[in-house]
């Protein structure tokens, strides 16, 4: 299977960490069972994993959002434009 990704790479089946970031802040999530691309290395996820790779990530997000939190006007703004 080639990457949706990138289109050059070829798929394989893997469990790995999967490293992410977000605002400079990074995460590594542990055990991820997918495909993984051998060009880019983007990732694939199974779908149960997928769901605890977006739930973490969001939860990082969160994390980091909260943890670089700006009290300007702008930041604000954009937290209430921002729903869950
Ligand atoms: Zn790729």
């Amino acid at each position: 299977m080639t990457c949706p990704y990138c289109g050059r790479g070829t798929l394989v089946r893997d469990t790995r960490d999967i490293p992410y970031v977000y605002r400079g802040e990074s995460v590594l999530i542990e055990k991820v069972t997918g495909r993984f691309c051998d060009a880019c290395n983007e990732v694939v996820p199974d779908d149960m994993d997928a769901q605890r790779l977006i739930k973490t990530m969001l939860k990082f997000n969160k994390k980091v959002d909260i943890e670089k939190q700006c009290a300007c006007v702008m930041c604000a703004q954009n937290k209430e434009g921002t729903p869950e």
